[in-house]
């Protein structure tokens, strides 16, 4: 079981969230990425949205993305010997890489989901003044397909069933501020999993793991899924 969070795709070129400012891409979490704030300024969080959804195309999965994907194509796929890629990340850069094993648990850019009929679509455009909604017709009531403060992640069900039957978990470039992910590493430790952080710095979580290495992901994912295949 291996989470991934917004450091992995640092060396892309995707700005992390909490940077040394505590600002995404300069605005306050607060403003834009909470019910409360679409509902205060729909604009300013779509505009925001449909931003980070431009940029992707600016951007390409690095070797510890290719890597992971590399692991998911030759990493057995039988009962008690699965893989599963859980990302907190919106963007498209583990699928892009070829992960096909993989759950973003906080939703995703490229998604939209209409508040009328609950559909959820690929959306590659903007959101803001969107046509209808394509399933129900509707106007006006299409949002990003993000998982903001307050709502629940999606997937929960399944990420903790694999997490209890895990006998490795990794976490890859994630600050341990956002919960229930933070979390995982505490469920991972009771089921008797071996817990391995990697990440640039120490996070709010490495004391709760019983390995860390410290380095960039670009180097030291690729090293990890080596070791993995060697020893399967
Ligand atoms: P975070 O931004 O809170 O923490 C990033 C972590 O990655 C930090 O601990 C940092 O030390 C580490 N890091 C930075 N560069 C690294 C590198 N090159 N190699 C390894 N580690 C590196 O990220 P989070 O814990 O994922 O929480 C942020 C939330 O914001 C998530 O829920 C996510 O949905 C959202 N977000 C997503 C993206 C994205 O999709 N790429 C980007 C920003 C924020």
């Amino acid at each position: 079981m291996i989470l991934t969070g917004a450091g992995i795709s640092a060396e892309s070129g995707v700005p992390t969230f909490r940077g040394p400012d505590g600002l995404w891409e300069g605005q306050r979490v607060e403003d834009v990425a909470t019910p409360r704030a679409f509902r205060r300024d729909p604009r300013l969080v779509q505009t925001f949205y449909d931003q980070r959804r431009a940029a992707l195309a600016r951007v390409e999965p690095n070797p510890a993305h290719h890597a992971l994907a590399r692991l998911d194509a030759l990493w057995p796929r039988s009962d008690g010997r699965d893989l599963l890629l859980v990302t907190q990340n919106v963007d498209d850069l583990h699928e892009r890489a070829g992960s096909k094993r993989l759950l973003h648990m906080h939703g995703e850019l490229k998604s939209a989901w209409c508040l009328a009929c609950d559909s959820r679509m690929s959306w590659e455009g903007t959101l803001l003044d969107a046509p209808a909604c394509p399933a129900c017709n509707a106007s006006g009531t299409l949002r990003p397909d993000i998982v903001w403060f307050g709502e629940m992640p999606y997937h929960m069900a399944v990420i903790e069933r694999a997490i209890s039957r895990a006998d490795l978990f990794v976490a890859i470039g994630t600050s341990g501020n956002v919960y229930p992910a933070a979390g995982y590493v505490d469920l991972a430790r009771e089921a008797g999993a071996h817990t391995l952080e990697l990440n640039l710095d120490p996070s709010m979580t490495s004391p709760r793991f019983a390995e860390s290495r410290l380095g960039p992901a670009g180097t030291l994912v690729p090293a990890l899924v080596n070791d993995l295949l060697e020893n399967r």
